[in-house]
């Protein structure tokens, strides 16, 4: 049996994607493991005490939908994930990537890590989050940036 069967990739569409989608591809299938996808919309909390902030379109927020829908499908089809192993979330990208984690039974999540330092790692921090929470193992790929 292989050592790992079911791999969730969590994408964010950032640039230096590139080498995390191959490894995942590589991943996959060396192993003969499943591959699914999982991409999470947080929702946009601006809080109305802004008032100088321009009002955004109601429709904002599906459109960011619409096109993170579009962008995920394109990837699978890349990966050749079937679209019913590829989920696209609204919520916490943590708590999201971990419940999709837990219903499709994944024993190996994948995900981008960058290169940076200080405040800027700090605020980069899905890997961390996920990785000191996750129930099943974790496997970052260093992104180049
Ligand atoms: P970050 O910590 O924001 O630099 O992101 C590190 C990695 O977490 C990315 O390379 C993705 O694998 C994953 N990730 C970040 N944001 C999302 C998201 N919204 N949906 C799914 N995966 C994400």
């Amino acid at each position: 049996m292989a050592v790992y069967q079911s791999i969730l990739l969590a994408v964010d569409f950032s640039p230096g994607t590139e080498v995390l989608l191959n490894r995942a591809r590589a991943l996959s299938a060396a192993l003969g493991a499943r591959l699914s996808m999982v991409h999470v919309v947080e929702p946009l909390l601006i809080d109305p005490a802004y008032e100088l902030l321009p009002a955004l379109p109601a429709e904002f927020e599906e459109q960011l939908e619409e096109g993170a829908r579009k962008q995920l499908a394109r990837l699978a089809t890349e990966l050749q994930v079937k679209s019913n192993d590829t989920y696209l979330r609204n919520g916490s990208t943590k708590s999201e990537i971990l419940a999709v984690a837990e219903s499709t039974g994944a024993d190996l999540i994948l995900l981008g890590r960058h290169g940076r330092h200080g405040v800027a790692r700090l605020l980069g921090s899905t890997a961390n989050a996920v990785l000191h929470a996750a129930k099943c193992d974790v496997l970052t790929v260093r992104l180049e940036n």
